[in-house]
């Protein structure tokens, strides 16, 4: 029996996302043009659900977009930075960075520690209070074109779809969203992005994209340890010289502290465990007594993109753009993006706005391409964009004094590098298992460090579990006879979340995909060394629950 045609709605603007870019596209649109129907799809149960990030926060983005938000009660940016610090961590010891070597662009005066979650709910009431539609609890799941081509709007997913494919009770088809202009603001690694980029060949002349997995606890911690305002970075220790990443630690109000640690995905060898280097990091001698008497609240992971200038793909295509980090504008030694993306949800949205003023609709916004480039955007990007690729190419010891040299140069206006390219896509990095190194790791102890069931219970993820798998294994018998066979199950170690594991059945290894444990980092859709898993949208409302991170 088909399926029931679906139901549809018109609107001039679609916005997939609500994170920071597609909240400030939307409220952009109606400051600039008030009578615009505009509205938000977030596939999280409520806005700020699925948001994770450090964070500290570049105000240039909100100062542009509501620039009286100092004087709003209500802002969740209550903590100004008051201490900002650098370490090289070894295995038994730290040294402080002095803050004069850092280029000035690496400073955090001025900026705020808060919940990125807790932005995208204010953010969420300011464009409600605008006129804008949000519509939580529902994923994008396709796109729809006309006959020429061009997206028209998104459809959201079907609900009440068994396992096995069947309909149960409570089955109701998706929707239809119409629209003149369709803007994705997914985040990193985008399902409907990452279409879109392949079918319009967007990433056509551009530098792979690059990531990493950045995974993060939330602590209330003793108060007599707590120093609100402080910021500070390491990098070094537990990754060995040629694994780039570090850890990042906030101290927000109320004893709060945000921790975590990023790895970045062209690591090589394919028994390293981003989750188990954090748990590791956390019990060096200057990191642990942070903790000590304290308490995890939360847990979770996130994709941060990071390839920067040379990989943000072309951002249109006939009937919308791509905004945010969907595009990747993460200036990655700063570890900031969300200011970028809230002024490239606002370059979108004025494009928009005057196309449709225009009366034109699905054609492609030409303007905003150019101009990225030439705006803060491109500014803040282009001074930073040799540091990733030097990491990779030197380690970190040498990447991180030569970006360092970059960036001073560059703040004077040159670079003695050029624009340095990153080579290969992260997947591409991972080296065969025979010849890498096993790693050991140690158990959770369950006050300091954990396994990763007990945190994904404090992640408060909730899928149904009667669905289709949203983890699609293009191919299974080239799952077994390349990721097991020839990479060791790396998947078993890159996921923070203990979706994937061999199992051992009958002397056979079998494929067991955890899948109600998701917590749409997307980490599998970018590391699987044969680009087999494609993370599709479960229905909507599933995932993690973040309340604050
Ligand atoms: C560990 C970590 C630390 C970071 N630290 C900082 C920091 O300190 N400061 C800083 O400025 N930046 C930081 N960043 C980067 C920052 O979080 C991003 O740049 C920013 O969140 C990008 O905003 P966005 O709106 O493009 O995407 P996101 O914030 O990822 O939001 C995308 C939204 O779209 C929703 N969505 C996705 N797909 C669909 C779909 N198909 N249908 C419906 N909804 C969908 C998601 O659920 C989500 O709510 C960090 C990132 C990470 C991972
Ligand atoms: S299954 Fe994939 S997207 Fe989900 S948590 Fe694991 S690595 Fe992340």
């Amino acid at each position: 029996m088909s399926d029931p045609p679906r139901e549809s709605m018109d609107f001039d603007v679609v916005v997939v996302g609500a994170g920071p870019a597609g909240l400030a596209a939307a409220i952009r649109l109606k400051q600039v043009q008030p009578a615009l129907s505009v509205v938000v799809l977030e596939k999280g149960a409520e806005v700020g659900a699925h948001i994770l990030s450090g964070a500290v926060i570049d105000p240039s983005g909100l100062d542009a977009l509501l620039p009286d938000w100092r004087n709003d009660d209500a802002a969740p940016l209550k903590t100004p930075v008051s201490d900002d610090r650098f370490y090289w961590l070894g295995p038994a010891g730290a040294m402080r960075i002095p803050n004069f070597v850092m280029p000035p662009l690496m400073n955090n005066h001025d900026n705020y520690i808060a919940s990125l979650g807790d932005v995208c709910r204010w953010l969420a009431n300011k464009a409600e209070a605008l006129g804008v539609e949000i519509f939580p609890g529902f994923a994008a799941a396709e796109t729809l074109h006309n006959e020429a081509g061009a997206v028209t709007g998104v459809a959201t997913g079907d609900m009440g779809v068994a396992r096995d494919g069947t309909h149960s009770p409570g089955f109701q088809r998706g929707m239809e969203l119409n629209a003149k202009y369709t803007l994705i603001a997914e985040g990193a690694r985008g399902s409907l992005a990452k279409q879109l980029i392949g079918r319009f060949d967007l990433d056509a002349g551009r530098e792979p994209q690059k990531y990493g997995i950045g995974i993060k606890e939330l602590w209330q911690i003793d108060p007599a340890r707590h120093r609100r305002g402080l910021v500070q970075h390491t990098f070094g220790w537990p990754l060995d010289s040629r694994t780039g990443g570090g850890s990042f630690l906030y101290h927000l109000d109320d004893n709060l502290v945000s921790v975590g640690f990023v790895v970045h995905l062209n690591y090589k060898n394919p028994h390293l465990s981003p989750f188990e280097e954090f748990q590791k990091f956390k019990t060096h001698p200057a990191i642990a007594p942070i903790f000590a008497d304290g308490k995890r609240l939360a847990y979770g992971a996130r994709a941060i993109t990071e390839g920067g200038f040379q990989s943000v793909p072309k951002l249109t295509f006939p009937g919308g753009a791509l905004v945010g980090c969907a595009a990747g504008f993460v200036n990655v030694p700063r570890i900031k993006g969300s200011h970028n993306a809230i002024l490239s949800g606002m370059l979108a949205a004025d494009q928009v706005a005057a196309a449709i003023a225009e009366g034109r609709s699905h054609d492609e916004l030409v303007a905003y391409e150019a101009a990225w480039r030439e705006s803060a955007i491109g500014r803040d990007l282009k001074q930073v964009r040799n540091v990733k690729p030097l990491w990779s190419k030197f380690g970190t010891l040498g990447g991180i004094a030569l970006g360092g040299l970059d960036m001073w140069t560059n703040t004077l206006g040159f670079s003695l590098f050029g624009t340095l390219g990153h080579g290969g896509p992260d997947h591409a990095a991972t080296l065969p298992a025979a010849g890498t190194k096993a790693v050991a790791y140690r158990r959770g102890d369950g006050t300091l460090t954990f396994d990763r069931l007990s945190s994904v219970f404090v992640s408060n993820t909730m899928h149904e579990e009667d669905q289709p798998v949203h983890l699609r294994v293009r191919d299974m018998a080239l799952q077994k006879s390349s990721e097991h066979d020839v990479y060791g199950g790396p998947s078993a170690r890159y996921c923070p979340a203990a979706v994937y594991e061999w199992v051992k059945e009958g002397g056979e290894a079998r494929y067991v995909i955890n899948a109600a444990n998701c917590v749409h980092c997307k980490t599998c859709d970018i590391k699987d060394p044969n680009q087999n898993i494609d993370w599709v949208p479960p229905e909507g409302g599933g995932g993690p629950n973040y309340p604050n991170m």
